[in-house]
């Protein structure tokens, strides 16, 4: 028989049945006359609590019940006497799937972040981890949601790319071309006629520039995939492999552009309060006490939105003022992390979507302002997090886009599949991207990326 999962059992509080229920001990608590096992099977949050007779189970069977260890539990299911649990199971038969030995990494509590990730194939065993990881699920959903609902199509982008365009970052290359023995051409350099792909490829660091392809034929889409970065950032908020969401919309101007993204970020949130409650209160109790109030607060409260150029003026305030940032601040100057956290956190107090950026420190793509200084990108800068979407209306303009390909050397051979978009019934459009990790470390409170992710990649780590 399929054995029903500890939600629903709980759910059900079937009292005075007999119930059988698998999973992993958690803690085990001896008294006198019983011993408490709490089980979880990673359903939810709380655990099963077993109580065990200790004159009914025999002693070498009763020493195997140890953390880490697989049960199963036939036993009947009673109204609970002890705080914390509505029910428990009288355990009536006990049968050992798996033992686990006092090497189980996870023996007690108060493990640092830091050895969790050096045992990631077994945190997700661990509360917190179990928490985060149910959220990031729920988290995937809620972006199908929310896009499928408006009729946006699901469009697959390739991982491996020839083109290097949008310069985002140091790209992966991909190769099967044997290291050591490299094939050269008559000038020396490396043959990539003779490479797989016939040409350089790498993993791509976006997908927009074929989701833009899509929108300008299928009118909505979104992406939600893997992306790649070799970028050699050791910071909380970067990894090396994440997972993004673009959509790209046809028709839509800068400021549409704002709307869906305001939209679309408080409806994951709204989503995680309604359907993860019992995750987010505990990630609320141990991580992170305003977790909760700080997701309800940006449900119910517009988002900033403000020009680059009035950003750097109230950061150039501040350090007249004395504040002190690491790096410095002039009309020009990309944004660091602690600039978009001060926008946030300290001046405005809500999130901020900063438009309008000088265009040497945004993509070619971006559509040009008037100015002839400035482009229409849009950046939503939140709490704790610093950027969390980067986005744009595009450039529709043929000759106003092969103008600036033209002026940053960007070779052609890469992007005429792109320029013809351009050049057969373009349209304004506009679209963004969102670091879906980013958006989990703001919804579980988490400080750390490496954290939301089951196998972190970043420089140096790929183990598991
Ligand atoms: P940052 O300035 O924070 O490095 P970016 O400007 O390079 O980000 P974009 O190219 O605009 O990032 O990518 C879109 C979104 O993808 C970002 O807003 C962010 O949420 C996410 N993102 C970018 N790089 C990473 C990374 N290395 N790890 C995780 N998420 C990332
Ligand atoms: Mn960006």
């Amino acid at each position: 028989m399929r054995p029903k999962r500890i939600i629903e059992i709980i759910k059900d509080g079937q009292t005075n049945t007999i119930v059988t229920v698998k999973g992993w001990v958690r803690t085990r608590r001896d008294s006198k006359q019983v011993s408490f096992v709490a089980l979880n099977d990673g359903s939810a949050v709380g655990n099963l609590q077993i109580v065990v007779d200790n004159d009914k189970v025999d002693e070498a069977l009763m020493k195997r019940i140890t953390t880490g260890a697989c049960l199963s539990v036939s036993g009947l299911l009673v109204a609970s006497q002890g705080k914390g649990q509505s029910v428990e199971v009288q355990a009536q038969n006990i049968e050992i799937l798996g033992d686990a030995d006092a090497t189980y990494p996870l023996q007690k509590k108060g493990h640092t972040w830091e050895f969790l990730r050096e045992v990631a194939h077994l945190r997700p065993r661990a509360t917190t981890f179990g928490a985060v990881f149910r959220i990031r699920n729920q988290m995937a959903y809620a972006v199908h949601k929310f896009f499928h609902d408006k009729g946006f199509v699901y469009f697959h982008t390739p991982l491996i790319t020839s083109s290097d365009c949008e310069g985002a970052g140091q790209m992966f290359q991909v190769t099967t071309l044997d290291l050591n023995n490299l094939p050269r051409t008559d000038e020396g350099k490396i043959d990539y006629s003779q490479d797989f792909f016939g040409s350089p490829t790498s993993l791509t660091v976006s997908g927009q520039l074929e989701g833009e392809l899509a929108a300008t034929a299928l009118g909505a889409i979104y992406t939600f995939g893997p992306t790649f970065r070799a970028e050699n950032s050791n910071t909380p908020r970067h990894l090396a492999e994440f997972w993004m969401i673009e959509p790209e919309m046809a028709f839509y101007d800068i400021v549409d552009n704002m709307d869906l993204a305001e939209e679309f970020i408080k409806f994951c949130v709204q989503w995680a309060l309604d359907n993860c409650l019992e995750d987010l209160e505990f990630l609320n109790k141990m991580i992170d006490k305003e977790l909760i109030e700080r997701l309800k607060f940006v449900t119910s409260h517009d988002f900033v939105r403000l020009p680059y150029t009035e950003g750097i003026k109230i950061l150039e305030d501040a350090v007249a003022k004395g504040h002190k940032f690491e790096f410095p601040v002039f009309w020009g100057a990309d944004l660091a992390s602690e600039h978009e956290r001060y926008l946030v956190e300290e001046h405005f107090k809500k999130p901020v979507i900063l438009t309008d950026y000088p265009k040497e420190i945004k993509a070619f793509y971006m559509k040009q302002n008037e100015d002839g200084k400035t482009v229409r990108a849009m950046d939503v800068l939140f709490p704790r997090i610093g950027e969390i979407i980067g986005g744009s209306e595009r450039e529709s303009d043929y000759n106003k886009l092969l103008a600036r390909i033209e002026e940053l050397n960007i070779p052609m051979k890469d992007m005429w599949w792109y320029l013809d978009t351009r050049k057969y019934g373009t349209c304004p459009h506009s679209g963004f991207g969102l670091g879906f990790e980013r958006l989990i470390l703001f919804v579980t409170g988490m400080a750390n990326i490496r954290d939301v992710i089951p196998f972190p990649r970043t420089p140096g780590h790929a183990e598991f």
